[in-house]
């Protein structure tokens, strides 16, 4: 078991590809409505959490570059994926009774509100989950960076990484039967053995900034709160 420290704001970031759950592609909603729920499990203790969605289960710019298109262009329209993810979580959020917003980093009036720092922290002050959507707003960049952007700006104690392992192995443990789980694992080991954790500028970023990833799996029924409670499995990097 994983010993994790008391948080009051925490990041949690999604890749698009939780997001399409046993599909090969788009937006899964039972998947969206059972990670919502995760999330009012732990919004209910008074933690406050905001939100980075990916977009790969859309769109993303390296494969669409591979295809033909202009790499920025192709971003972009990685960038756009990730505001369809976000307001399909906002969607599922909302039914929970989590209040949310949607905050892009491409303004986008009429879909929702931009990205403004001080207002995010704001909402999450009130109790509101902040979903930062379209990435950085830049090409040539990932949600990944994106998510430890966001935790640094606004203050967060931890970037919760949900995927669909149950933390940072030595191997792939889906295809090596002994591969072993590290408990913890130290910021400058990850990017030495390149391990893949999230890509190697977010990690810099969390590094520089003191604020430790905790990686886990979000699939499992209850296993944020769990993870936050320090019952759940988990790999944190610090
Ligand atoms: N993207 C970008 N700038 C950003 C964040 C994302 O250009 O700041 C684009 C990039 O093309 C990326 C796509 O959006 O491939 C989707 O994001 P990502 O691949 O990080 O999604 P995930 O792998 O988490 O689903």
């Amino acid at each position: 078991m994983t010993v994790v420290p008391r948080f009051n704001r925490i990041l949690l970031k999604l890749s698009g590809e939780v997001l399409m759950g046993s599909g090969q592609f788009g937006i899964d909603p039972d998947t969206c409505d059972r990670v919502a729920r995760e999330v009012k499990g732990v919004t209910d203790t008074g933690l406050q959490v905001c939100m980075v969605v990916g977009g790969g289960n859309i769109f993303r710019g390296l494969a669409g570059a591979a295809q033909g298109f202009d790499r920025a262009s192709a971003d972009y329209m990685g960038m756009l994926a990730t505001v369809m993810n976000a307001l399909a979580m906002q969607n599922a959020l909302e039914k929970t009774g989590v209040q949310t917003r949607v905050q892009s980093a491409i303004p986008m009036a009429s879909v929702c509100e931009p990205y403004i720092r001080r207002r995010a922290e704001r909402h999450m002050e009130k109790g509101r989950v902040v979903i930062f959507a379209a990435g950085t707003g830049l090409p040539f960049f990932t949600t990944d960076t994106t998510a430890a952007l966001r935790a640094a700006e606004m203050g967060c104690d931890a970037l919760f990484k949900g995927t669909s392992v149950d933390g940072v192995y030595d191997a792939d443990p889906k295809k090596v039967a002994d591969a072993k789980r590290y408990d913890t694992l130290t910021f400058d080991r990850v990017l030495a053995d390149n391990l893949r954790v999230m890509d190697a500028s977010a990690v810099a970023l969390c590094r520089d900034n003191h604020i430790p990833i905790v990686v886990f799996n979000i699939r499992e029924e209850g296993n944020l709160a769990a993870v936050l409670r320090g019952e759940g499995v988990s790999t944190i990097v610090q």
